[in-house]
């Protein structure tokens, strides 16, 4: 048997360094057994998936050094590797289940389906969703008949206890009674994740499937379709989540997540690619530094504890150190500094702003230097503003923040577009809006354009500068954020 593993991101926002760290060990367990690694694109949320992110994602992946055998732009003998694009196949498969019956047409509202849980509740049962939802086989054909809008929902078991087995976890136990009758095929004709996932995962021959914790409650449900189909599922193996430095989930507010920030913040692939290889898992020598050729030659997920890792970016940044120091020469520094930013490009897009403003040549370095830097050292009194006060500047700083986070299109337009609505609807002056993101961009307010200076560092960059701003400033506390999150809402609706 060959292996084959993937990994099978959704394309819905930026690359996180979640989906790089699964990525890695399915690369090396793959390598390890002379086998294939798989690069599959989960877009069957047509809402949420966009173009740009799995560029952005395929890129991010490829600057790691991550390379797959087979995907969406490599090609490969079980294609095509976009979901949106074997989406009529899905269809066939969700009604052979029906036919067999597995599966049911199931064409309750959301009303009804709040009414049965609080139903199944007062009798004490779970409130999951069960097959008690099918009618007659006339009733269904005649509602199929009218056209009235239907998903088709798996069958489970009301009642026992699903074992899952998992490489590192041994046998899970799982209660069937928590599971619901899942929908497999949505009313819009797409599947949902959990039938894609396993007809594609069969169809690629994917022998092991090394995934987040977060999926081991779908478990069952997968279990159950390998079964329903009669396929042989593949070897599960759930990686642990990766954390904060206070243990919490890994979550953007409190660390950078994703690997463009890192590009663009002056980190070396190798060395975040080395980092990520230490999240829960150690050579046998215990080494903190390996590439990952080392990495694949000494692979072995027994190796992989269980305990949340934490990434902790000031590790990174001291691993990041050791990799400059011990593995580039002078050179090779040079052309990485070229690559990163200190190239012919960056400096055409700086000579228009700092043309007209330098006496002298020595002016260049200090109007320049926050384009060069990573967060800035910024005060609660660089923010004193007379006619914002701290509350409003703390809301122009999130909600542009919020607003730059669902920009797709990253271009000088498209941020002006977006400040100019904000301030419009905070019925603010552009100037005492823009005030604020001065401060949170370049550190002064008497700087160029600050939408070019924007448009020129990045996104990531942008945002992580306007999330350090709000913490310098204090932030908004868990309460605080349920109504700030409101009026952001209310603006937005305007
Ligand atoms: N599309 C899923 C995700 O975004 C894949 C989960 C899996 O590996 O099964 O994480």
């Amino acid at each position: 048997m060959t292996v084959r593993t993937r990994i099978a991101p959704s394309p819905t926002g930026d690359p996180h360094v979640g989906t790089a760290f699964v990525a890695l060990f399915n690369l090396c367990f793959a390598r390890q057994h002379g086998g294939q690694f798989i690069l599959r694109i989960e877009d069957t949320d047509q809402a949420r998936s966009t173009g740009e992110s799995e560029n952005d994602i395929l890129g991010a992946l490829r600057w790691l050094g991550l390379e797959w055998d087979e995907g969406p732009d490599v090609g490969g003998p079980y294609g095509p590797y976009r979901q949106s694009e074997r989406k009529d196949s899905y269809r066939q498969y969700a009604e052979d289940l029906v036919t067999n019956g597995h599966a049911f047409y199931c064409f309750r509202t959301p009303e009804e389906l709040d009414a049965i849980r609080e139903e199944r509740k007062a009798q004490g049962l779970n409130p999951g969703i069960k097959g008690d939802l099918e009618l007659s086989p006339e009733e269904v054909d005649r509602r199929l008949a009218a056209g009235d809008p239907h998903v088709i929902r798996m069958k489970v078991p009301e009642h026992g206890v699903c074992e899952i087995e998992d490489m590192l976890r041994g046998t899970i136990e799982i209660d069937w009674g928590q599971v619901d009758c899942q929908i497999l095929l949505k009313s819009d004709g797409m599947p949902t994740y959990h039938l894609a996932n396993v007809v594609d995962d069969h169809e690629m021959r994917i022998t092991h499937v090394l995934r987040g914790e977060e999926w081991i409650n779908s478990a069952p449900k997968h279990k159950l379709l390998y079964e329903y189909f009669g396929w042989q599922m593949p070897v599960l193996c759930h990686l642990p989540l990766l954390r904060n430095p206070d243990k919490s989930k890994l979550s953007k507010r409190k660390n950078p997540t994703s690997i463009n920030f890192y590009e663009r913040m002056g980190f070396l692939p190798e060395a975040v690619t080395n980092y990520l290889g230490r999240m829960g898992w150690s050579m046998p020598d215990e080494r903190e530094k390996f590439t990952l050729s080392e990495m694949i030659a000494d692979f072995d997920i027994q190796r992989m504890s269980l305990g949340g890792p934490v990434f902790d970016v000031e590790k990174l940044r001291w691993l990041n150190g050791q990799w400059i120091r011990d593995e580039l020469s002078e050179e090779q520094f040079i052309e990485r500094m070229r690559q990163w930013w200190f190239n012919e490009q960056a400096l055409k897009n700086l000579v228009p702003h700092i043309k007209g403003r330098a006496e002298v040549f020595t002016d260049v370095a200090p109007m320049a230097s926050f384009m060069f830097s990573g967060m800035l050292d910024l005060s609660p009194e660089d923010f004193a503003h007379n006619k914002l006060d701290e509350g409003q500047i703390r809301r122009i700083l999130q909600f542009t923040l919020w607003k730059l986070e669902a920009q797709r299109h990253w271009s000088k337009e498209n941020i002006f577009a977006d400040i100019k609505f904000l301030a419009n609807a905070m019925d603010l002056k552009m100037g005492d809006f823009m005030f604020a993101i001065f401060i949170a961009i370049a550190g002064t307010p008497n700087s160029w354009s600050v939408m070019d200076s924007m448009a020129m560092i990045g996104p990531d960059m942008t945002r992580s500068r306007l999330r350090h701003a709000l913490a310098v400033m204090g932030g908004f506390s868990k309460k605080e954020t349920k109504r700030v999150e409101k009026e952001f809402a209310a603006l937005a609706g305007q």
